[in-house]
């Protein structure tokens, strides 16, 4: 039989040279896109964190959103998004961090973490690890603790999840690409 990983990594589409020359781009639109598959990735990971006594989900823009929303839902547990800066309406804290080209920077509402929230931080796939090492400083900043970090794809080679990992944060991923 095949796993839950082997179905998800059929589902996932390598854009080449997308969107600049040399990035192979894991497009999960096509597991969102499969009912069955979409089913199979949010039971995975609903039956992870069900016993795991999450508070939140965080999702991160924009994909993150899509999948962290419907695990939110299915665990009984409320969303808050984390967003690419000048998005959110509300007081922000923010969270600057370095790309391969220049910096970029993530906010979450300081009232979407409380102090002592247990969170589950979801994405769609982690390369370098810098999206998501910026949105771990923001949940600790408003005194929230993470549960882990969860996402459908890491790409190893680029460092990131190892990053992340040396940072204390514990990582869930289905789909690696060497
Ligand atoms: P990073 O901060 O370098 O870990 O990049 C992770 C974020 O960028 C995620 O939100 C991904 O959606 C996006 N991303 C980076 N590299 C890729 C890639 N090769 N394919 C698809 N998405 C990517």
């Amino acid at each position: 039989m095949q796993s839950a990983a082997d179905i998800l990594r059929q589902h996932i589409r390598t854009v080449p040279d997308w969107p600049q020359p040399g990035v192979q781009f894991r497009d999960i639109t096509p597991v969102l896109q499969d009912p069955v598959c979409f089913r199979l990735l949010v039971q995975t990971l609903v039956v992870r964190y069900m016993p795991r006594d999450i508070d939140v989900v965080a999702g991160i823009d924009a994909r993150g959103f899509i999948l962290g929303a419907v695990v939110a839902h299915e665990l009984n547990v409320g969303f808050v998004p984390v967003r690419k800066k000048g998005k959110l309406p509300f007081k922000t804290v923010s969270e600057e961090y370095e790309l391969e080209y220049g910096s970029a920077t993530v906010e979450l509402h300081t009232d979407a973490v409380k102090t002592g929230d247990r969170v589950l931080l979801v994405d769609d796939l982690i390369a370098t690890g810098g999206t998501m090492m910026a949105a771990k400083k923001l949940i600790e900043r408003l005194g929230g603790t993470i549960v882990e970090g969860a996402a459908i794809v890491d790409l190893p080679e680029l460092g990131g999840s190892a990053l992340l990992r040396a940072a204390g944060l514990p990582l869930f991923t289905l789909v690696d690409y060497a």
